[in-house]
């Protein structure tokens, strides 16, 4: 049994198979029903865990379902995930699918009895246990008005510190060398707990109790929850990562104000000025929509005007997608090909700013973590290459020579 991600590519057919779509929580969430799978013997089906953060996500899962069906008719098809919590009537009707099991119960085991055998279930997830993602939260109770997810995975549920802590220890026990904390809206951990907790709180509790953890990565922050003890923690948690990835989504107020933000273009600004102030080493990652409706050419200047004053350097780029049942899908729309146009202009800049920030790194030593015998990332989530052969797992203190298409390339100075 094998787990693929992101564009769900089929791997070599077999009877059984986990195929994760979409987003880090999705893959996160896919290892935990691999664990389950393994424990019932659940080797007669296969899962997908769907996205359906675009429609071209939902066009591919459909496309997916029918090859695997094509592939082998007697193939029995399990759904869960966001797609298939949208629209449950549409993919319970697909050749090949025996089952949905809804987003908001899919970790726990009880659902995945009714598949149990006593066959034994061994699996390999097909990529070295590197990177480990840890799960603190699910849902959302923010209103984004372009968002489907917060529809498909309810509010904001943090899950308790006891809970978290032994799921840590359990992926620093399998051999994972960095963990990442991932979740729909990590910045709204412990919110909804009595006493309130946060998301400070549950890194320096993870910190202070797995002293194994060296490598502690957040996923995507609201920059609206940014705030002075989230700061002082970047700032002091040295094995916190100095990765900062942030959902800034516009560099235009009103744009932003239609998008059900919470934050300002300044308020972003201000935000990285003060984390960089406390952690100079600090990288700043962003994801941004181009083409939400009503952006006009001056809007969308403003959007790469802020890509150098909030020092964003790796950007995620999303062209709008109209999401059916979103008060975004209402709004006057843009132009498909004015959409399209913007996210090519914008990933060009994006690109052209991630060369001249990996130029500064040159001569420089930095330290890595081996993710196979040539590639591995900087603490700062920065690519690199290298040019003698790594150990998959290892850190190294690494003296960087030159830049190649926006990959760090140089060598190991020693073993860390
Ligand atoms: S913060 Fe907004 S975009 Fe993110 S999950 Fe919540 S509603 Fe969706």
């Amino acid at each position: 049994m094998q787990v693929s991600s992101a564009g769900g590519e089929l791997l070599p057919m077999d009877a059984n198979n986990i195929i994760s779509f979409g987003c880090r929580l999705n893959a996160c969430e896919s290892d935990i029903i691999k664990g389950f799978a393994e424990e019932l013997g659940i080797v007669d089906f296969t899962l997908i865990n769907t996205c359906a953060v675009t429609a071209e996500a939902e066009r591919k899962l459909r496309q997916t379902i029918r090859k695997l069906h094509c592939q082998n008719p007697d193939i029995k098809i399990i759904l869960t995930g966001c797609a298939s919590e949208l629209h449950p009537e549409r993919y319970i009707k697909m050749d090949g699918v025996v089952g949905i099991i809804s987003n908001r119960t899919k970790l726990s085991k009880s659902e995945y009895l009714k598949y149990a055998t006593d066959k034994p279930a061994v699996f390999n997830l097909g990529h070295p246990k590197v990177r480990g993602f840890l799960q603190i939260q699910n849902g959302c109770d923010q209103k984004c008005t372009y968002c489907i997810v917060r529809l498909t995975r309810g509010n904001n549920v943090s899950f308790c510190e006891d809970d978290i802590l032994n799921r840590a220890k359990a992926l620093i026990n399998k051999g994972y060398k960095e963990i990442i904390l991932t979740g729909v809206n990590i910045s709204s951990y412990g919110r909804d707990m009595e006493p309130k907790r946060n998301l400070p709180f549950i890194i320096r509790y993870l910190l202070k109790n797995v002293p194994e953890l060296t490598r502690l990565g957040l996923s995507s922050l609201d920059p609206a929850d940014i705030d002075d003890d989230l700061i002082e923690t970047i700032k002091s948690e040295e094995k916190l990562l100095p990765h900062i990835h942030e959902s800034v989504q516009s560099g235009d107020d009103m744009i932003l104000k239609r998008m059900a933000r919470r934050h300002t273009r300044n308020q972003v600004i201000e935000i990285n000025e003060k984390i960089l102030h406390a952690r100079p080493d600090v990288i700043f990652g962003a994801d941004i929509i181009v083409g939400f409706p009503t952006e006009t050419d001056e809007m969308f200047l403003g959007t790469k005007k802020l890509l150098t004053e909030a020092n964003l350097s790796l950007l995620h780029i999303f062209p709008f997608s109209k999401r059916p049942g979103t008060p975004a899908s209402l709004m006057p729309q843009i132009e498909k090909k004015v959409i399209t146009n913007r996210a090519k202009e914008l990933r060009k800049l994006a690109n052209d700013i991630l060369t001249k920030k990996l130029t500064e790194y040159l001569g420089k030593d930095v330290i890595i973590l081996a993710e196979d015998s040539e590639n591995a990332k900087t603490n700062s989530f920065l690519q690199v290459k290298s040019s003698t052969k790594l150990v998959t797992g290892k850190e190294y203190l690494f003296h960087c020579d030159s830049v190649h298409k926006n990959v760090i390339i140089g060598r190991p100075l020693e073993k860390r």
